[in-house]
């Protein structure tokens, strides 16, 4: 069972069959409406009052009725005085905390899906990188990684950096894979560190290592990346069962989903969970759950029904809500010993992250959206809760979404948490969150590039884009593409 390609294959083939008669469909569909974009009006100076602030700081205290000061876009103050003509917010009874982060996700950009035809050729697939961001920004999610990087993802990134699109920082992860499939192909050592040469030059911040590069091939892309100062992060390939050990070599520094570990487990026993969290241990490799992945991916092997009646599915692109309804991969090869398979990962996750707990091995937030039924932005408020469930605390599991992301970043001098100095990317929740980790879901605003959106502010953008996803699938008839 290899359900990691599962989900990569299936990406790639439908994005592939449906991309020429998808085009035709938006063309008319875009002439609707354009997308509200956040207003741009924000005072220089904002400052909220008599909040409690979470600064998740390594030995952070709760601020109670505490003053926050932002001036272009970074904390100047807690505990201050309030600068004169400064736009006052009401924080009384609110909870501050610094912006959360997603460490895995799959982001849709301009001509992914690129069917080839000339040489000239320029994409046929368009997507509104605000449509793409706007459901990450209502959750509060203020950093990403994309785990697939492309050259249009460089291009989202900068409209983000350039205040044109109102969205969170991106960190960008481009893909080694060995085989033949599609994109960047390494299956010698000399290819892998040429391959690692070019991520570099090409602007990535970070190498994803996937599923079937070959022993040699992944030592001498880590090795390589060590020396370009490059962290590797992603799949354990394939290669290595009966040799896991030797994948863990310095500067393998995160693996991105529980299931690299239960793909190489034969009994899912507490015995193997302790094995895996040693090793991670031991090389200084951090982990990403990505708990929410395989939950959903269980949900949908056994009947589509929950992924349907999700009520956040409308804010994900039509293209792929037709995709994960009509023509969902799980669901087709889905067999009683299928879902036992899921059942038991799922299960054995928990036991895994207890585990890695209990070894002290750091884990971050992270989510796999874009896979089948993992709606971004959300299915992070999800992970924090799965992550609770298998017996983190609320402040362990907030962490590994704020602190903690942000120093495998290597970004902890500028944001990830909340003190004087560092950018404000805050999140103003309605209850403690440290009480509940669902707290994180009761928003009442967000702080992001400078700009302060209020609820009724985020509730417009959402409605916005629920309304011309709705438009776009109105306009075309997406279960008819090809299968
Ligand atoms: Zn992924």
């Amino acid at each position: 069972m290899r359900p990691d390609l599962l989900k990569y294959r299936q990406i790639a083939k439908i994005f592939a069959k449906s991309a020429v008669v998808f085009a035709i469909g938006l063309t008319s569909a875009q002439v609707l409406a354009a997308p509200t974009k956040p207003a741009k009006n924000d005072p220089s100076v904002t400052v909220i009052e008599h909040v409690n602030v979470l600064p998740m700081t390594e030995k952070g205290d709760v601020m109670a009725d505490t003053t926050v000061v932002i001036e272009n876009g970074r904390i100047t103050s807690l505990g201050g005085i309030v600068p004169k003509g400064a736009r006052r917010l009401n924080g009384k009874g609110k909870w501050l905390i610094p912006g959360l982060a997603d460490m895995h996700v799959h982001l849709l950009s301009d001509g992914s899906p690129r069917p080839p035809k000339y040489p000239t050729e320029a994409p046929t697939m368009f997507f509104d990188t605000q449509d793409i961001m706007t459901p990450y920004i209502a959750n509060g999610v203020t950093q990403l990684v994309n785990l697939d990087a492309v050259a249009a993802s460089v291009g989202q990134r900068n409209e983000i950096a350039s205040g044109n699109v109102l969205g969170p920082n991106i960190a960008l992860a481009a893909v080694i894979n060995g085989g033949d499939g599609r994109g960047r192909i390494a299956n010698t050592p000399a290819d892998g560190r040429q391959t690692v040469r070019n991520i570099k030059a090409e602007g990535y911040d970070f190498v994803k290592v996937y599923s079937d590069l070959d022993v040699a091939t992944f030592t001498a892309i880590v090795d390589e990346a060590n020396s370009q100062g490059m962290k590797v992060l992603g799949h354990i390939p394939e290669a290595f069962e009966g040799q896991l050990e030797k994948a863990f070599m310095p500067g393998f520094a995160m693996v991105a989903h529980a299931e690299e570990f239960s793909k190489q487990s034969a009994d899912f026993s507490d015995a193997d969970a302790a094995r895996f969290a040693r090793l991670a241990k031991q090389n200084g490799t951090w982990v990403s759950p990505t708990l929410v992945v395989m939950r959903w991916i269980a949900s949908e092997t056994r009947s589509l029904d929950e992924m349907k009646a999700n009520p956040d599915l409308k804010y994900m692109h039509p293209l792929l809500q037709s995709k994960w309804t009509t023509a969902n991969r799980y669901n087709r090869n889905s067999s009683p010993e299928l879902i036992a398979h899921f059942d038991r990962m799922v299960e054995f996750h928990r036991r895994l992250v207890k585990a890695l707990k209990a070894e002290g091995v750091p884990m971050v937030a992270g989510t796999d959206a874009m896979t089948s039924g993992v709606v971004g932005g959300f299915s992070l408020h999800e992970e924090l809760e799965l992550l609770v469930g298998a017996g983190m605390t609320n402040e362990e599991a907030l962490a590994s979404a704020t602190r903690l992301p942000a120093i495998w970043l290597g970004v902890d001098g500028d944001r990830g948490t909340v003190e004087v100095g560092k950018r404000a990317d805050l999140v103003l929740l309605d209850a403690n969150p440290l009480a509940n980790i669902s707290n994180i879901r009761k928003i009442a605003g967000v702080f992001v590039n400078g700009r302060w959106l209020d609820r009724a502010a985020l509730d417009a953008l959402m409605a916005d884009l629920a309304k011309r996803n709705e438009a776009t699938k109105a306009n075309f008839d997406f279960g008819k593409m090809g299968k």
